[in-house]
């Protein structure tokens, strides 16, 4: 008989970090979270989200039956009904309009096995490639650019060699409210001696604490990275050994040529970055002389139409000071969603399978065809729609049914009001844990068990894959979404894609990805590797991989450099639209509000949304503290309070975007990277008006 009362250990589902905490479940009733002491990470921490993590799950609004939309209305139905209806009109859908009038959007809050069973599902059952994530909105960018600069797009180092680091570059993450265990690490480095230097437009918290401050204006980054090169160059601070043994002679002659020309000196950049030059000097100086460096970034960088060159900019940074491939050092992205990195891996993207294999690589498509018993012939060979592309598709037409797993892109996706219109024209299906703004829209709302319900592991920032475990029984008649995924495949004529248990499904990773090759169901619940292994892991001999490229040995070979110039974004402020927005996230919440909102204690603490307008703009506006504004950009318009301070320059103004009721991306723009295809959240041109 069950016990009446235990703990479980598990992942955090909130950010990155990977922190390992106890459920403590009475009586089938979670009833708090406290940290795991022996967490090599967490170390018996936890920030406030982790601490408060069980009180959104058992919430009575929960979704606990499935819904068919008749008549304008939810009505409940059986999962049969649901599951048939599901099947019938997916295939329906493939045999009148094809493959490409498919799309699915997977979720980088589910695990890695569902993540793969879904890009499975896509590719085997559906025959597209269409099926993506939110990395695309937060991190496609680093993917694409790490990859071009290393040969692999993750973080390269791991979180605890920041304590041992001799100088920490963080740039466009609020580190401490957003990673805030990495956030802590970063303030011991800085206390055992090392030096900080932050480049963000706001003065985060880490601004207080830091050596040097550069609050260069949103979209402007490879300007100011740039001429951080131009400097070391200038004064021979490159790792000349480094550059002459690791890295692609060419490539590094064609990038310096760019840096070091005058348009990147640091008094010509000063106008367009509002860099002073003086500054911008003593902090690059600073970088280059303490070694080791680390370099440490987050959505900031990425999300911009100039995201992959930004990171291609950190990467060149990085490399020509030879802070690459040892220990201290690295390009560090912190990845947002618990498991977006994992959801990467797993080939949750429209571009690779698991393990980065492309698919426009015909040895690939076999190795796979062959593996999950279909013919090769049915796969798409060609890159899919990724997010924001998939749902414009959706409202163009030429997407005719979508199945969004755990994702909210009502309140995530850019320029929303476009959003709901494109979402309204498929026959939509969506599969979470509560009614979102995106499950409001469907013709189908699948419930799905909430990560304390079922077994799983996720893929931390630093490549640590670790176990989720099973606290309670799924709420309601809540499934877990590998099991809604294998149902909707059988009844389409597949059974590949079921599955008894989340083991079988890492077995067959295991065996497909290379670089998840030695990470097994049952060595990362070992003694030996109780909290998870980091990939690469390519065997069961292999015990991980604490950083890449060890001793500048790129995964790709030689290190290769990437010119960069400068591209402004793509709507800066003008007379009509004259302020800057940047938007962001809150300590207390975490991205589409969906779990914390519903957290009472979390909730308590910041409620509503909230613009942060700089003392001199409240002023010209005549607006005070806590007075309603509208703010509203070529796209549209919310209503928010007013937060008077000076955390933002003149001129910019910072929206959080949790808050479903003023969502921030009401007013973003969906232009587009051109390689990553990721959306420019950070930059767009807003006016603001007092509301009487
Ligand atoms: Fe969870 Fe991240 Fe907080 Fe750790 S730092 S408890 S992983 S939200």
């Amino acid at each position: 008989m069950e016990a009446k009362s235990k703990r479980v250990l598990t992942t955090c589902v909130y950010c990155g970090t990977g922190c390992n905490l106890y459920l403590h479940v009475e009586d089938g009733k979670i009833v708090g979270a406290t940290p795991c002491d022996s967490h090599p990470v967490s170390q018996g921490k936890l920030c406030i989200k982790g601490w408060k993590i069980h009180e959104f799950i058992q919430r009575p609004d929960r979704l606990t039956k499935p819904l068919i939309k008749k008549d304008g209305k939810f009505v409940e139905a059986s999962w049969d009904e649901a599951l048939d209806l599901v099947a019938t009109k997916f295939k329906e859908t493939k045999e009148k309009y094809g493959p490409k009038a498919l799309g699915c959007l997977s979720s980088a809050k589910c695990t890695n096995e569902e993540n793969y069973v879904m890009q499975k599902f896509a590719r085997a059952v559906l025959n597209t490639n269409s099926v993506d994530h939110c990395a695309r909105l937060c991190h496609a960018s680093t993917v694409a650019g790490l990859a071009a600069s290393f040969g692999s797009g993750a973080m390269t180092n791991s979180i605890d060699e920041l304590l041992d680091s001799k100088a920490i570059l963080v740039t466009g993450s609020n580190t401490t409210e957003q990673h805030p265990i990495i956030g802590g690490k970063i303030l011991r480095a800085k206390e055992k001696g090392a030096k900080l230097i932050v480049v963000d437009p706001r003065e985060i918290q880490l601004a207080k604490f830091a050596d040097v401050h550069l609050r260069q204006l949103s979209g402007t980054d490879v300007l100011w990275l740039n001429s951080f090169m131009y400097v070391i160059f200038e004064e021979g601070l490159e790792d000349k050994e480094f550059i002459k043994n690791h890295l692609d002679p060419e490539a590094f002659e064609e990038m310096k040529k760019v840096v070091t020309s005058d348009k990147y000196s640091p008094e010509n950049t000063e106008k367009l970055t509002s860099i002073p030059a003086e500054d911008l000097r003593k902090a690059a100086i600073m970088f280059a002389k303490n070694k080791t460096g680390s370099l440490v970034y987050s959505m900031g960088i990425t999300q911009h139409i100039q995201g992959t060159d930004n990171v291609k900019s950190c990467a060149n940074l990085q490399m020509i000071l030879g802070n690459m491939g040892v220990y201290g050092g690295g390009v560090n992205p912190l990845r947002g969603q618990q498991n977006v990195q994992g959801a990467c891996d797993l080939g949750a993207l429209s571009n690779v399978f698991s393990g980065y294999q492309k698919v426009v690589d015909p040895a690939a498509r076999e190795k796979m065809a062959k593996a999950w018993g279909i013919n090769v012939e049915d796969m798409d060979n060609k890159v899919g729609y990724t997010v924001v592309e998939m749902i414009h598709a959706a409202g163009d037409g030429k997407v005719k049914a979508l199945y969004i797993m755990g994702e909210n892109p009502m309140v995530s996706d850019p320029d929303i009001n476009h959003v709901k219109e494109c979402l309204e024209k498929p026959f939509l299906v969506v599969q979470d844990i509560f009614m979102t703004p995106t499950a409001e829209l469907a013709d189908v709302v699948l419930p799905a068990a909430s990560f304390a319900e079922k077994d799983g592991a996720y893929t931390s920032t630093q490549r640590t894959v670790s176990k989720i475990r099973k606290a309670i029984e799924p709420v309601g008649d809540s499934k877990p979404d590998y099991w809604i995924i294998g149902q909707i495949a059988e009844r389409m004529g597949y059974k590949g894609c079921t599955y008894s248990h989340p083991k079988e499904i890492l077995d067959e990773i295991n065996k497909l990805t290379p670089i998840y090759g030695g990470i097994t169901w049952d060595r990362i619940d070992s003694d030996e590797f109780p909290f998870g292994i980091a990939w690469p892991c390519p065997n069961t001999s292999h015990g991980g991989t604490m950083f890449l490229h060890k001793d500048g040995n790129f995964s790709r070979g030689k290190g290769k450099c990437h010119p960069c110039e400068y591209v402004p974004p793509a709507e800066e402020p003008d007379e009509e639209y004259p302020f800057r927005l940047t938007t962001g996230r809150v300590a207390f919440h975490w991205h589409t509000g969906s779990m914390t909102r519903r957290s009472p204690t979390l909730d308590r603490e910041v409620r509503s949304a909230y613009i942060e307008l700089n003392p001199a703009d409240a002023n010209k506006l005549g607006v005070r503290k806590n007075q309603m504004v509208k703010v509203s950009s070529r796209r549209g318009e919310i209503f928010v309070r007013a937060e008077v301070s000076d955390i933002v320059p003149p001129g910019t103004v910072f929206i959080p975007w949790h808050f479903k009721e003023a969502p921030a991306n009401k007013l973003t723009i969906a232009a587009l990277d051109p390689v990553a295809k990721i959306p420019d959240l950070k930059v767009c041109a807003v006016k603001i008006e007092k509301v009487k």
